[in-house]
């Protein structure tokens, strides 16, 4: 896709491009309306329903999820095939240590692939890191 873009885009120190774990565990859902054929920004046409309310990522709403729209290996190196336009639980999911505390889904979603928790950066790389607002579900 044209607007395919690695998923952090910004720091080359983000974890988020060697994992996507989070891509691959939750049920990505959030308001229909968020959608382009209602006016927002997410492609209708790679979503689900889930109610009259809600729709999904397609892919992610299984016993083992896994977005249409990650690439990669999970764990090695990925990326959001559309990222721009990808829905808020994306935009609003952080990963750990991002905003000075660890976040409990995305440790959650690492270990379901054998990944240890992000550790809390250190001094330097508290200097040198800009805030991704990386990605993911809800
Ligand atoms: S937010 Fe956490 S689980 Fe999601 S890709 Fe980044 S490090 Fe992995
Ligand atoms: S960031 Fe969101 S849209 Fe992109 S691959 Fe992950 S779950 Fe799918």
């Amino acid at each position: 896709m044209s607007n395919t873009q690695t998923i952090p885009t910004i720091s080359q120190h983000n974890p988020c491009i060697s994992c996507g774990a989070c891509c691959g565990y939750f049920r990505v859902s959030f308001y229909w309306a968020e959608a382009d054929d209602a006016g927002g920004l997410v492609p209708a046409s790679l979503t689900e329903q889930v109610n009259p309310y809600m729709r999904c990522m397609q892919g992610t709403n299984t016993k083992k999820p896994r977005c249409v729209n990650l690439r990669g290996e999970i764990g090695q190196n990925v990326m959001c095939s559309m990222y721009e336009n990808r829905p808020s639980p994306c935009r609003e999911f952080s990963q750990s240590w991002e905003f000075g505390e660890p976040n409990e889904a995305c440790d959650r979603a690492r270990a379901a692939y054998g990944l240890a928790p992000l550790a809390p950066p250190n001094a330097e790389e508290i200097a040198s890191k800009i805030a991704t607002g990386c990605h993911f579900p809800g």
